[in-house]
């Protein structure tokens, strides 16, 4: 990647940002900036982990890293799907300024920001490990990462272990530079390929005929209305894919012990979250994402460990939003954060010297750029129909003609934010044949 004068520009923008950054904090910055370690399971719900309540032991190590986190009840994603959540994730931007789809073929393009990018700058050692996919080179999510490892995996229980293992070898190479790491996983996606005993286990009952494995044609079946299922498929579904999370969370467990063991990483800050949800049957599609705004599709975990333990086991209910997270990683590096970060740093909302909820804008990547959502205060607008979140969590009963105010004052915000889109154009991503295999194994072609 050849970077333009203007990226030139702004990348010596940013190193001034952190000498601003830098001169400003003072004495407090003799100490070395802290590791950031951002695991994104890639399609996990929130409601699926045992500290969000599951009552199935999905994720005995996410539990342990929990005791030691900060917990945020209401994470939302801003896009259900997974280039467009991830480069919103990174770059702090909504999707409908960034650029990037996956449905139009479209890459991040190269003058937005992203985090890595400023870490990078600040003097991060800057690596990812990714599942490809959505997030292969071509679409632009590896800016700003010395390292950029797209590799797709086997669509198997244990897929996420040797990544990890990967990523501890990244981890030991003598380098005195902070890490910023970014670990992405397919596993839990569909299809659903779930360690047998464990989905015994947590599916003892089940004698129907759907088998250990739920693949995607079988998924695609029971969504046209080809393939008929009853209650007991679908539980045995959501349970093959809450199996697959028990894989997932011992490699998690994996990265942990060996932080603990290090020295040098053992106060590292760990985020675990995820990109979007799944939905199962909630509005009428099993084992989908990216075809929804609802909440079985943009909640999602997500839990921080932060230096020196601090509010560890402790929770905000307030709602959050993904592009907050790049903002948060900054404000730990002591890092000020581009003009072009639209989030805020999640620390005040954990410190309790903020309060305030901020307005949740999440898009549809379905090539369209029309279907858009606004959540605020326990509402959330979603092309013209008024969901109240706290007595219809399942969004069933549309308030609008009961609250018009309310309607009114969300579709202005709304309105208000989809005038600022994203106008130039973003790149073509060039998908190659083996990366065309890889996407259409896992649904989405
Ligand atoms: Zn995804």
């Amino acid at each position: 990647m050849r970077p333009g004068a203007g990226r030139r520009r702004r990348l010596a923008a940013l190193a001034l940002l952190v000498l601003v950054a830098a001169l400003g904090c003072g004495a407090e910055k003799t100490a070395r900036p802290p590791d950031l370690i951002l695991i994104s399971i890639d399609t996990l719900r929130a409601d699926r982990l045992g500290c969000y309540g599951h009552p199935l032991p999905t994720s005995p190590e996410i539990d342990r890293l929990r005791a030691g986190a900060v917990l945020f009840r209401e994470a939302i994603a801003q896009a259900p799907s997974t280039l467009a959540s991830h480069a919103s994730m990174l770059t702090s931007v909504p999707p409908v300024r960034l650029g990037a789809s996956f449905a139009r073929r479209r890459a991040l393009p190269e003058s937005a920001v992203t985090v890595a990018e400023v870490l990078q700058a600040a003097g991060y050692r800057t690596m990812a490990l990714t599942a490809a996919g959505q997030l292969a080179r071509e679409f632009g999510i590896g800016q700003g990462f010395e390292v950029y490892r797209p590799r797709s995996e086997r669509q198997q229980a244990g897929a996420f272990w040797p990544r990890v293992g990967a990523a501890l070898s990244l981890l030991e190479a003598p380098d005195p530079r902070p890490v910023f790491l970014f670990l992405h996983t397919y596993e839990v996606h569909h299809p659903y390929r779930p360690d047998p005993a464990t989905l015994a286990k947590f599916d003892p009952g089940y004698r129907g005929g759907l088998g250990e494995r739920i693949p995607v044609g079988l998924i695609e079946g029971i969504n046209r209305g080809e393939i008929a299922i009853d209650a007991a498929d679908l539980r045995h579904i959501e349970r093959a894919y809450e199996a697959e999370i028990v894989s997932v969370d011992r490699a998690v467990g994996r990265l942990l012990d060996w932080l603990a063991a290090s020295e040098r990483f053992r106060d590292a800050v760990v985020v675990v979250t995820s990109d979007h949800g799944e939905e199962f049957g909630e509005h009428g599609k099993v084992g989908w994402h990216s075809h929804t705004l609802y909440d079985e599709l943009l909640r999602v975990p997500l839990l921080i460990r932060l230096p020196g333990g601090e509010a560890a086991g402790g929770e905000v209910t307030l709602p959050v939003r993904l592009l907050d997270l790049a903002p948060t990683l900054l404000e730990l590096a002591g890092v000020e954060a581009p003009p072009e970060f639209e989030g805020r740093s999640l620390l005040p909302l954990v410190r309790g010297t903020a309060t305030r909820e901020l307005a949740a804008l999440a898009s549809l990547d379905d090539g369209s750029d029309a279907s858009h959502a606004l959540r605020l205060g326990g509402w959330k607008l979603w092309d013209g129909r008024l969901f109240d979140l706290a007595s219809d969590p399942g969004e069933r009963i549309d308030r609008a003609p009961d609250h018009p105010a309310r309607a009114a004052v969300l579709q202005r915000m709304l309105a208000a934010e989809l005038e600022r889109r994203f106008a130039g154009e973003a790149p073509a991503a060039e998908i190659d044949a083996a990366a065309e295999q890889e996407l259409r194994a896992l649904g989405y072609l």
